[in-house]
């Protein structure tokens, strides 16, 4: 192989999506800096970041964009959307109403970006048990209908953070090389 073989950049835009205070800004600040904020307000959000990632030894950088609270009133534009090859649609397990709403994220997703977007259906927040109101029969059930990845998380104690990213990752590595 070649030295530009090993150099080849790959740059995928990957988005968060879903209702507000699930935990998307906290999923990304787990993924990109290990930081948690117990209470975060939506000014934490960045515009996006950008994640280098190994995937069978290459050199993948991850442009993971997060909203700054504009899903509150349910004005994400379409210049969010624009171009990216992943999502993350993220619900709280401890709010059912979230769970609820992840229909209508996947049809703006699916209005503004590729309907080939490699899409991941996140439950958050698995840290909180006495809480749930989400069962994890049902996030798979509707993952499996809708033909998505589905993962439980919790940015407050790490568990499969990484493995979300990276299930989302390399997937669009597969499909693009
Ligand atoms: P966003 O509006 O979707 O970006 O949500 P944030 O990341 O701002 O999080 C909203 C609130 O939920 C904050 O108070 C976070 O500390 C909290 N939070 C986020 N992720 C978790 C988690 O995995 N577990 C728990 N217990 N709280 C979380
Ligand atoms: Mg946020």
């Amino acid at each position: 192989y070649s030295e530009d073989e090993q150099t080849e950049d790959y740059l995928f835009k990957i988005v968060l999506i879903g209702d507000s205070a699930v935990g998307k800004s906290n999923l990304l600040a787990r993924f990109a800096r290990d930081e948690f904020y117990p209470n975060s307000k939506s000014t934490i959000g960045v515009e996006f970041q950008t994640q280098k990632m190994d995937i069978n030894g290459k050199e993948v950088k991850a442009q993971i964009w997060d909203t700054a609270g504009q899903e509150r009133f349910r004005a994400v534009t379409s210049a969010y959307y624009r171009g990216a090859v992943g999502a993350l649609l993220v619900y709280d397990i401890s709010r059912r109403q979230t769970f609820d709403s992840i229909g209508r994220w996947l049809n703006e997703l699916h209005t503004h970006s590729d309907m080939n977007v490699v899409t991941i259906l996140v439950g958050n927040k698995s840290d909180l048990k006495d809480a749930r109101e989400v069962t994890t029969a049902e996030g798979k059930a509707l993952a499996e209908a809708q033909g998505l990845f589905f993962m439980e998380t919790s940015a407050l104690d790490s568990s499969n953070v990484s493995a979300a990213f990276q299930t989302v990752v390399r997937e669009i590595y597969n499909i693009l090389s």
